[in-house]
């Protein structure tokens, strides 16, 4: 169901599921509800679908085969001690926390009191899972006292990395309690926590900027929260700060301050120093969006192979060009089956053989891991050609403010100019695209082209 921000049709609302305040968070799909006068959907049913399986032994076994690799395996530990926000110190570390709307240094600030070991020994927290997932990752801490603290009704807040991340660090604040009250908020009221504080971290640069009548600073809990309130319904400085980032910093004459791609703002890793997403985060159809290849799998974890985050070399950046395109298509195809994304994480998990074995089980078919790759890529090139069809935000574009290097901290240097100036060629040569297109000779070999009307 929507919140008030769906019903005020903020532009980056989203709609939350029954799963301990779960989202689907990102590009504003909580306003289309809203248009429509939708306020939620409840959804049951009585078919048991397991009777349908065309071979139920080996699904099960495929099935409990998986569950097993993921229950046992190490990652699977710490992502159910800690939730995603375990990151939060790790990304630091190595200087790729964005801070003060990607404008600050490398390593700023002490983010300790925002990690998620922090919160666990300081706030009781509860842990929970998904229905029926092995892994069980949703950590939900709550405040008991001070200004911050929670209501009765309101116990727990789902928190995570990202949302920490971008009501933090992103805002310029440490302060665990505000951190966990906004994000709190942003749940109740319905809002994309990424784009919130992407939208929070513009109106505070454009304010010190003299762009926005608005007397706040970095970090200013008060104000943050009073924002919060405005944005969702629409109130005041809040109906224009609900248009987002993107449009605040085109109305203001700052479009350079703007850190995204296709209109929505970047998450929770600096890609100046995590360089994978300087491909992933700029070809992503949906803009802004860690999900569609997940870099860190491989720059941090080095899964499915460890490789460097700050390497520009050609074999490098080749290389990145080759993983992304990859995880695109396999993402595309975990999306449409709605499977966690945290099972890739684990080394021991082959997700395209994995999703094979299901399918063939399930429905009697043919399928070889390449062919469930091909029909991720041609998801793929279906959902670029959404951007041909509506004429915008075609060709891949790197923000200038990527250009500049990052001033201070482990990263101290870097810039994404040249993964993403080089590594967009190759990456344009193996998709068979040309400015940011598919050609017809693609559409053509992925059996799409009824599509090409649109070229
Ligand atoms: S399904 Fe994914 S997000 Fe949900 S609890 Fe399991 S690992 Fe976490």
């Amino acid at each position: 169901m929507i919140g008030p921000a769906g019903e005020n049709l903020v532009k980056f609302a989203g709609i939350r599921m029954s799963d301990y305040e779960r989202f689907a968070g990102r590009g504003g799909v909580g306003a289309v509800m809203g248009s429509k006068l939708l306020k939620g959907i409840l959804v049951w049913g009585t078919r048991d679908l397991s009777k349908e399986l065309v071979d139920k032994a080996k699904f099960m076994k495929v099935n409990s085969d998986i569950v097993k690799r993921i229950a046992t395996h190490d990652t699977t530990k710490v992502l159910h001690k800690y939730g995603t926000n375990v990151l939060m110190n790790i990304v630091q570390s190595i200087g790729a926390l964005p801070h003060y709307n990607f404008g600050g240094t490398g390593k700023i600030a002490d983010v300790t009191p925002v990690s998620e070991e922090y919160i666990k020994d300081h706030y009781p927290t509860e842990t929970h899972g998904c229905y029926n997932c092995p892994i069980a990752c949703t950590q939900m801490p709550t405040v008991k006292s001070g200004p911050f603290k929670f209501s009765v009704t309101e116990k727990y807040v789902k928190q995570e990395y990202e949302n920490t991340w971008a009501l933090g660090p992103n805002v310029g604040s440490t302060d665990p309690e505000a951190n966990l009250r906004f994000q709190k908020l942003a749940n109740e009221l319905g809002l994309d926590t990424i784009s919130l504080g992407n939208t929070l971290s513009m109106a505070i640069e454009l304010a010190k900027n003299g762009k926005l009548n608005l007397d706040i600073d970095w970090g200013d809990a008060g104000s943050l929260e009073y924002l919060i309130h405005k944005i969702a319904y629409r109130d005041g400085i809040g109906d224009e700060l609900a248009e987002g980032d993107y449009r605040l910093a085109v109305k203001y004459g700052m479009p350079q301050l703007f850190v995204g791609s296709r209109g929505q703002g970047l998450p929770a890793y600096d890609p100046r120093a995590l360089k994978g997403f300087a491909l992933a985060y700029y070809t992503a159809n949906r803009g802004g969006d860690h999900l569609e290849a997940y870099t860190p799998t491989w720059e941090i974890f080095g899964v499915p192979e460890k490789v460097d985050p700050f390497c520009e070399t050609q074999e490098c950046i080749e290389k990145q060009a080759r993983i992304v395109k990859w995880n695109q298509d396999l993402f595309a195809v975990v999306d449409s089956t709605i499977f966690c994304k945290f099972e890739n994480l684990m080394p021991n998990i082959d997700t395209e053989k994995d999703f094979a074995d299901l399918y063939n089980a399930a429905f009697g078919w043919d399928l070889t891991p390449q062919d469930v790759l091909t029909t991720g890529e041609r998801i793929f090139n279906v959902e670029r050609l959404h951007w041909v069809r509506e004429g915008k935000w075609v060709k891949d574009e790197l923000p200038p403010r990527m250009r500049e290097p990052i001033p201070d901290g482990p990263a101290k240097g870097h810039t994404a100019s040249k993964m993403f100036d080089e590594g967009i060629k190759v990456y344009y040569k193996l998709r068979g695209w040309v400015d940011g297109k598919p050609t017809r000779d693609t559409l053509k070999r992925l059996g799409l082209e009824e599509f090409e009307y649109l070229l």
